[in-house]
């Protein structure tokens, strides 16, 4: 089903990387600046990310061994240092995750490069590396974020959903790789109810969330793709879902030939595979639909033109 499945390493089926995003109270300053302060409980729920979440989500990578990956606001990282340096002394990876999970597509040219700058020097000088990788905040990836990216010297994406496994997006500037996921594996759909933060859904039992996770993993595993859970520690690791998931990870070690990875190490292979010629991914070319005209509506293309 998948038709170029990647020679992952030692003979694995598929690769697997929860990513977790540390938004913390991010979220609330960008949604909220002038009533943030005052929304106490709502930051609670937030800030039990970084404090109560983050060691517990360290212990089970402990032991089962496993290294893993962060995304993180660089506002978050300079008010939470303490989090971020337990992760990265535990080999955890730490890429830049915005600044304060502001939007990159609703920004303009420069503001967008001035807040990517200013998201990874944070997180630098907080991890005292580079960000190998880059999550736009919601997914909110603009038509200039691939070349600024390159431009940035940052190796890989993480925030669409084009495709199965890795692939290229070209750009003037050389290629990008996008390591892939989608809202499926988002903790958002299943986990998150929050009046202040206007995302009200159904909250479900870690059990019936982990169905449908489960069904993603057991597919990548059949077909040699990639599993990327796209999660927020104030949401999955919250303590009766972190005890599900804590079990579930030993249940995909016991079903074996699964390789557990940081994305920069999934990007470090994919590209290695690519020079030595054993796997090439597919590129894609444009990222932009052509713009509307000013001042006038968006016209859906003739006929003859969609079949193209
Ligand atoms: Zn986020």
């Amino acid at each position: 089903m998948i038709r170029n499945p990647v020679p992952w390493p030692n003979g694995a089926k598929c690769a697997a990387c929860f990513t977790l995003d540390m938004d913390a109270e991010s979220l609330l300053h960008l949604a909220h600046p002038q009533r943030a302060h005052s929304m106490v409980s709502a930051a609670s729920m937030l800030r039990y990310g970084p404090d109560v979440a983050v060691p517990r989500i360290l212990d089970t990578y402990r032991h089962y061994g496993i290294r893993q990956t962060f995304f993180v606001p660089g506002w978050c990282a300079e008010r939470y240092p303490y989090a971020v340096e337990a992760m990265v002394r535990e080999g955890h990876e730490v890429s830049a995750h915005g600044y304060m999970h502001e939007h990159p597509n609703e920004q303009s040219d420069a503001d967008e490069r001035h807040w990517l700058l200013r998201s990874l020097s944070a997180v630098q000088s907080v991890t005292g590396a580079p960000s190998a990788g880059w999550r736009a905040p919601l997914y909110r990836f603009s038509h200039r974020s691939a070349e600024l990216l390159l431009e940035a010297g940052v190796t890989y994406d993480a925030s669409l959903m084009g495709d199965d496994i890795p692939y290229l997006i070209e750009t003037p500037r050389g290629t990008l790789l996008e390591l892939p996921s989608h809202w499926g594996m988002d903790d958002w759909p299943p986990f998150m109810h929050s009046s202040e933060l206007e995302f009200e859904m159904p909250i479900q039992s870690a059990a019936r969330a982990w169905e449908a996770w489960w069904e993603e993993f057991e597919a990548m595993w059949e077909f040699g793709g990639l599993w990327v859970p796209v999660w927020h520690p104030f949401l999955s690791g919250r303590l009766a879902r972190w005890r599900h998931t804590h079990r579930m990870i030993g249940k995909m070690l016991d079903k074996g030939q699964v390789w557990f990875a940081p994305m920069r190490d999934i990007a470090a292979h994919v590209r290695a595979c690519m020079a030595n010629g054993t796997w090439a991914p597919r590129t894609e070319q444009p990222l932009t639909l052509p713009r509307a005209a000013s001042g006038t509506e968006f016209a859906v293309p003739p006929a003859e033109e969609t079949r193209r």
